[in-house]
């Protein structure tokens, strides 16, 4: 899954920006799903008194709502991202907000001083309110949402650019390529890099335990793999090249 994010302060165009791209991708054919980082403390999207708020009032966790045109889940406790994107299957996750988490990043600004404090070497383009008129700024290429044109480059640009999501494992528990997970992002958005250089990131085995993937040294890749292969090819009807899953219940 492909993932960046929209980053700037509210009210300068982030939301404009994502609802386009969302439209431009989906009607592609491509699948994608949003996440907002809302930072609001008494932010909900249930209402006290609704059969739902009851339901988590006494303890419910998650509550599902079924509707005739949606399936709302409602988790009550906020989420890390980490925590929330093993739940989401999509060609294309965008994300809003999140500043800190290291993702490709285009920054959407009312002022130059707006802008300035979200570009780093993640900042892939820029937009927002900032962008009439303007074609770049600082070197990076800008983009104004009201411009057709302007917008499908964007959208190329974001194809070239924009890749899977790493393992993002903790600063310092790998750095196999030399550079944590959030400086490989910069070394990929500057062209210093390519995906392919992270060396746990495009493996062919993945563990998880509870719903987190655990990014694991090519080392126990391999053991882990030749070891289930072992068992796995002795059984009858196993044929090379399918998918094996295994899942332990640790209880
Ligand atoms: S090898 Fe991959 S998972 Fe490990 S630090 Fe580098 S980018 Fe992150």
């Amino acid at each position: 899954m492909n993932a960046f994010q929209v980053c700037g302060y509210s009210q300068c165009g982030k939301t404009t920006l994502m609802k386009e791209l969302i439209s431009r991708f989906h009607a592609d054919g491509e699948r994608v799903a949003s996440i907002k980082d809302i930072h609001f403390e008494d932010f909900r999207m249930d209402e006290p008194g609704k059969n739902t708020y009851i339901h988590m009032e006494a303890g419910a966790d998650p509550v599902v709502a079924r509707g005739i045109k949606e399936t709302d889940f409602l988790y009550n406790h906020r989420m890390e991202f980490q925590d929330i994107v093993p739940r989401i299957a999509a060609d294309w996750l965008m994300v809003e907000g999140f500043a800190s988490f290291p993702l490709p990043k285009i920054v959407c600004g009312k002022t130059e001083t707006d802008v300035d404090e979200f570009l780093d070497r993640r900042t892939f383009a820029i937009s927002g309110i900032f962008a009439g008129g303007r074609d770049e700024y600082k070197s990076i290429p800008v983009f104004d949402v009201n411009d057709p044109d302007r917008m499908q480059e964007l959208v190329k640009l974001t194809r070239q650019k924009v890749f899977p999501l790493l393992p993002y494992v903790d600063d310092g528990c790998c750095k196999l390529c030399g550079l944590t997970c959030g400086e490989m992002v910069e070394a990929i958005i500057q062209g210093e890099k390519s995906y392919s250089d992270c060396k746990i990131g495009s493996n062919s085995i993945h563990l998880k335990i509870g719903s987190r993937d655990v990014a694991m040294v090519p080392f126990v890749q391999n053991l882990l793999k030749s070891n289930v292969l072992a068992v796995v090819s002795e059984m009858h009807g196993w044929q090379p090249g399918q998918p094996v899953e295994v899942v332990i219940d640790a209880k």
